[in-house]
């Protein structure tokens, strides 16, 4: 038995997506004629309770378009030092949208809006950057899943609207973050001024991500979305995928955020994990000699993700059941028992 919990990107689209794939009306979307990614990009729109979205080829491109349309070049952007705008997007914020950015250090992926208060700089002379923007990230890759509550980024909409900032919300797992508080996703639209979502994560989609927003900002969004090569042409394929994943993939997370916390509690007990800040679909593993442990964990068909000396994660997703994560406990804690790390 093979389980891959290095991630939830790593979802192999079954029969019935790519059936809905193969029998996809398409058209020419850069012309904006291919019916299935308009379908999609509206029915993201109503979810998100925003006025218009675009359908891009990746979360990254969604979040830098949605960056660029609130923060001009030369202008800061505020987020936390883990959050993957700044962190895992290969500095494309600073090399493509020539935004400058200023972090703080994350407890756990949590946000303090008491600290975003602090950080923000609006009054400028002839050294300083205007803020221009905030961007939050739900749930936080980084710091396990975690879930953003509904009443912080409320308070952050507040702040940020007495100060005229824009805020953008990092949404790839925003799906997860929905299942689990039972938030309604246009109550995350109403918070923010863009925000993207991945369909290649928990949901499970091959390719994709959508960014929504507001008419005008989108308008924009398609002129930026195709400097930066991501015009694509019958994305209606891509799209119809999504728009399987979103009509039979979406409630379904709760299967995995009830695994990943199976999973978790089975592995607290070795002290490796703290399984009540499992939220969502992200296991944080502290193994001294992870690299070690990964390997053996392996070798008898467990796929662990190692991100440091010592610190490694596993994800549930679309691809793994019951049955894989018994097979997953009965690996991992032979290991942790005979101490394989
Ligand atoms: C995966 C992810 C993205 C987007 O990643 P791509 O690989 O570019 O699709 C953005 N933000 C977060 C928090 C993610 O986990």
């Amino acid at each position: 038995m093979r389980v891959d919990l290095r991630s939830d990107t790593v979802t192999r689209p079954g029969p019935a997506m790519r059936q809905a794939m193969a029998e996809a009306e398409v058209g020419d979307d850069v012309y904006g004629e291919d019916p299935t990614v308009t379908v999609l990009e509206a029915q993201v729109a109503t979810l998100l309770g925003k006025p218009a979205a675009l359908f891009v080829p990746s979360g990254s491109m969604a979040n830098q378009i949605g960056m660029q349309l609130l923060v001009a070049p030369g202008e800061e952007l505020l987020a936390d030092s883990d959050a993957h705008v700044v962190s895992h997007e290969v500095g494309a914020a600073a090399a493509i949208g020539g935004i400058s950015t200023r972090t703080w250090p994350t407890r756990g992926g949590h946000l303090d809006v008491d600290t975003v208060a602090e950080f923000i700089r609006t009054s400028v002379g002839y050294h300083t950057v205007a803020t221009r923007a905030v961007a939050v990230e739900n749930t936080h890759n980084r710091g396990g899943g975690t879930v953003i509550p509904l009443a912080t980024l409320r308070a952050l909409r507040e702040l940020t609207d007495a100060h005229g900032l824009g805020v953008h919300l990092d949404g790839a797992r925003l799906w997860n973050a929905h299942v689990a508080d039972k938030v309604a996703l246009s109550e995350y639209g109403a918070v923010c001024d863009t925000v993207s979502v991945c369909l290649s994560k928990g949901l499970g989609a091959p390719v994709g991500s959508v960014l929504a927003g507001s008419a005008a900002h989108i308008d924009r969004a398609r002129v930026l979305r195709k400097r930066m090569g991501g015009g694509m042409r019958q994305a209606g394929i891509l799209a119809a995928a999504g728009r399987y994943a979103l009509d039979h993939h979406l409630e379904r997370l709760a299967d995995d955020h009830a695994r990943a916390l199976r999973l978790a509690n089975a592995l607290a007990r070795f002290g490796v994990t703290d399984a009540d800040r499992v939220q969502t679909n992200i296991i944080l593993l502290d193994i001294p000699g992870i690299a070690k442990f990964a390997e053996a964990a392996a070798g008898q068909g467990v796929l662990v993700s190692v991100m440091g000396p010592h610190s490694g994660r596993l994800l549930t997703h679309l691809d793994v059941d019951d049955d894989g994560i018994d097979h997953t406990i009965r690996v991992l804690t032979e290991l942790l028992s005979t101490k394989v790390y």
